[in-house]
């Protein structure tokens, strides 16, 4: 049977929905039996391929590279997964909206750094105005919430996906979950 292309990436996120997805144990053996991991922060592939079956994407958008990036994975994903609560509702990112770019930015690198106190003209992703969830940009197949979702919630979401059903999310997770 042809393996299904699995690809996950974090953006603006924390990585504890990728620790979460690790901790599905020896159950991602089973997985590996039906998906081939394609692109994530667990392989090396530098560029995002193309028809890609099931994308998981941790983290709300941002930054401009976000927005780029999510723009290419939507292009190349049968069903592209809100995973977690910052790529649903943009959770802890959101907490800077109500000060604006230019204060975030004032405050995390010219009040808080003693010893160089500027902002870096290289190397710093724009930040959009706000960080918006996912779906503010582009088309979301699977909303799955939680700070972040269990692994049994994970595995049995991918589990019915890879059988070509829609998961109800409802009775597995929920908010802050
Ligand atoms: S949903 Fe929670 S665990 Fe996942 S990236 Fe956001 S803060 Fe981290």
């Amino acid at each position: 049977m042809e393996k299904l292309k699995l690809a996950t990436i974090w953006l603006d996120g924390c990585s504890g929905c990728h620790m979460s997805f690790l901790d599905i144990d020896e159950r991602l053996l089973a997985l590996s039996d039906r998906v081939e991991l394609v692109f994530s922060p667990l392989v090396d592939t530098k560029d995002f391929p193309e028809d890609v079956d099931i994308t998981l994407v941790e983290g709300a958008l941002g930054t401009e590279e976000d927005l780029q990036k999510i723009r290419k994975i939507r292009e190349r994903t049968k069903l592209l997964v809100a995973f977690g609560d910052c790529a649903v509702t943009a959770n802890i990112p959101s907490m800077r909206n109500p000060f604006g770019r230019e204060e975030v930015l004032k405050s995390l690198y010219v009040e808080s750094d003693a010893l160089n106190p500027q902002i870096p003209v290289q190397s710093l992703p724009e930040l959009l105005p706000h960080a918006l969830p996912l779906h503010h940009y582009v088309h979301v197949d699977v909303f799955l919430p939680g700070c972040p979702p269990a692994a049994d919630t994970i595995y049995q979401v991918l589990s019915e996906l890879i059988e070509g059903r829609i998961p109800d999310v409802n009775p597995l997770t929920r908010f802050g979950a």
